[in-house]
């Protein structure tokens, strides 16, 4: 590697070294505090309590209002995008799980590119850093905007031109102060497509999902029974939804992903009704190993599979 980079050059080098690792786009904003409207757009969400039984939604106010609570002294979030759209969909037969959900687990995936992309950053100047991929309390979508990657259109999804929402967002925050990049205006225009097609009405007009009946929600972070009105809209739905980002048409362009370990697990991809009615526990450990439906837990996969309209899969038995 240069380490013969001059300072300037260095936010041009990070971005070339992400787009080698693997990442789609790679983009710079400077920490501070979160504006009051993002600010308080969540918590009103939270108080009125839309993000439902997502409990830990509700904590680590300060560091949400600034990551810095996160790494003391951090002065720029590197935030990246990384596409898992996959080159198949899964047969349309079959109970449908969300795309994301196709691959290898993409917060493992997500990880070692993250750590590669922070030894990089290192190397370049010593400073400190610390990589997020949804799992720590930072508004990574607003960051995403910061960042100049993308913009957050009304099915609340971070949206990048011309490439779509089917992405995994990642951030390296760092004490190093790089140029930050121009953040980019919302797109949608006078389109209301996820709007009208959200099969349970969860999306208002201002980008907030009420998390109470969408079903994404539902089927991955509920621990509890699914809501009857929701259920009666699952349709062949049995883990997460994408409905509001197959209607967007920012994702008519979105090509399959390059990284092979998110391409479909063969074993989740060829699961039929029948085959996921009669799970054992040990069949959803073998199965489900390294993907992310590990997360719903058996019981909550299960419950899932009970709450589909038997009669959709019919044809499948015979
Ligand atoms: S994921 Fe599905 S249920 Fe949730 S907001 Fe989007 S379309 Fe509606
Ligand atoms: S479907 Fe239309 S309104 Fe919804 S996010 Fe896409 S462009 Fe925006």
């Amino acid at each position: 590697m240069d380490t013969n980079l001059e300072h300037s050059d260095w936010q041009e080098a990070i971005r070339k070294k992400a787009l080698e690792i693997g990442f789609s786009a790679c983009g710079f904003a400077s920490v501070q505090d979160v504006p009051d409207a993002i600010f308080d757009h969540w918590q009103d969400w939270v108080a009125t309590g839309k993000h439902a039984s997502m409990g830990y939604m509700e904590q680590h106010a300060a560091i949400r209002r600034n990551p810095q609570g996160l790494l003391p002294n951090a002065r720029t979030v590197v935030s990246v995008a990384l596409n898992y759209y996959p080159a198949q969909s899964m047969p349309a037969e079959n109970p449908r799980f969300a795309r994301y959900a196709y691959g290898a687990d993409y917060h493992d995936v997500m990880r070692r590119m993250l750590g590669n992309l922070a030894q990089f950053i290192q190397s370049l100047s010593p400073c400190e850093c610390r990589c997020c991929c949804d799992t720590a309390p930072i508004f990574e979508r607003y960051w995403a905007v910061q960042a100049g990657i993308g913009f957050r259109g009304r099915n609340s999804q971070l949206i990048i031109p011309q490439q779509g929402s089917y992405f995994f967002l990642g951030e390296v925050l760092t004490t190093l102060d790089l140029p930050t990049s121009q953040p980019i205006a919302q797109q949608c225009g006078e389109c209301r497509k996820c709007i009208d097609a959200c099969p349970v009405r969860a999306i208002s007009p201002d980008a907030t999902i009420d998390a109470r009946r969408c079903i994404s929600c539902q089927t991955i972070e509920n621990r509890e029974e699914i809501p009857t009105e929701v259920k009666q809209r699952l349709g062949r739905r049995v883990y997460g939804c994408d409905t509001c980002q197959e209607v967007c048409p920012h994702n008519r362009n979105a090509k399959p992903t390059a990284i092979e370990a998110l391409a479909p697990l063969p074993q989740l991809h060829t699961l039929t009704y029948e085959r996921l009615r009669t799970l054992t526990p040990t069949d959803f450990s073998c199965i489900f190993a390294g993907s992310a439906v590990k997360r719903a837990k058996y019981n909550g996969l299960m419950r899932n599979v009970e709450a589909l309209d038997a009669s959709l899969f019919e044809q499948q038995k015979t």
